[in-house]
């Protein structure tokens, strides 16, 4: 964020141009907790000024929205006034300091605690902005007891514009979740599984294997990747739920946003580079493959 800015800049292009509504300030983890384990606490308003700066400026470039990003603080314990205050803290400067730089709403993520969760939900409102409050369903219930269809429905209640889920399942594992969450809230859904095969045996990717290794996570995880057609599939399968939010958590590339963006009927910049198999010397029309197959099967032999 702060050594190459135009880097993320670009990060920031490559998914608008691919379909993505929305540019999510990267201020995931730059909360005070984190950043005081790897010692760069006084790079923190630095850094989340700088990443929803670069967000606006490119969202506004695309005529997409922009998001500030806050998450699970690591601070909070249950019942503990302390803790409450301390995330309390956290988030009240994060979110200010979006505020500042001129967000849409506030994306809060991975939250795995309903507590947590609302204390986010508290802060966001307080800045008057709208607020998107998705938990990280790693386990089958939140750290503090909830299933997580209830505590969605805790936060919808409490006045949160949208709620859903995001990161640790892929789609096989969060769409049963999604279609069980539409049942039971009225507000806006959101889906937003990694881009990963997980299943019954191991329902999150913290728990996929490596071929050879006991964990995959999260050096080895390529492995498991899910391709563009099944990102796409992912996508129209949300939007036939009702879901409102849909999105690909981390690992995913712009090539699954694309593929997602025109299987909900959208036409983004970056359509006009998809690829076309039709013109594909080997693989496309038999007239193409006709005009090319004596030179391919020459240099293949
Ligand atoms: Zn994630």
């Amino acid at each position: 964020m702060l050594d190459y800015p135009d880097v993320v800049s670009q990060l920031h292009e490559e998914f608008l141009r691919a379909g993505s509504d929305v540019a999510v300030a990267l201020t995931y983890y730059a909360h005070r907790e984190k950043l005081r384990v790897v010692g760069r606490e006084n790079d923190l308003e630095k850094i989340n000024r700088q990443a929803v700066c670069l967000a606006r400026r490119a969202a506004e470039k695309y005529e997409a929205l922009v998001a500030g990003n806050i998450c699970n603080t690591w601070a909070y314990k249950p019942d503990d006034p302390k803790a409450a205050k301390e995330v309390r803290r956290q988030y009240a400067e994060q979110v200010g300091w979006a505020a500042d730089e001129g967000v849409d709403f506030i994306l809060a993520e991975t939250i795995e605690y309903v507590g947590e969760a609302l204390i986010a939900l508290e802060v966001i409102k307080s800045f008057d902005l709208p607020a998107v409050i998705n938990f990280g369903p790693i386990y089958e219930k939140s750290k503090d007891g909830y299933n997580w269809v209830e505590a969605c429905k805790i936060l919808a209640d409490n006045g949160a514009d949208v709620v859903g889920y995001n990161c640790a399942r892929g789609p096989e594992t969060l769409l049963p979740l999604g279609r069980k969450l539409r049942r039971a809230v009225g507000s806006t859904i959101a889906l937003v599984p990694v881009p990963y095969h997980t299943d019954h045996d191991a329902p999150s990717f913290q728990f996929l294997k490596r071929r050879g290794a006991d964990s995959a996570y999260t050096l080895g995880l390529d492995q498991h990747y899910i391709d563009r057609i099944e990102a796409a599939e992912f996508a129209v399968e949300a939007q036939r739920l009702g879901v409102g939010f849909i999105g690909l958590c981390c690992g995913a590339g712009p090539h699954h946003i694309r593929a997602m963006a025109e299987a909900l009927g959208r036409k983004p910049v970056a359509s006009q580079y998809s690829p076309d198999m039709s013109r594909h010397g080997l693989l496309g029309s038999e007239k193409v493959v006709k005009a090319h197959e004596k030179q391919f099967l020459g240099q293949w032999k």
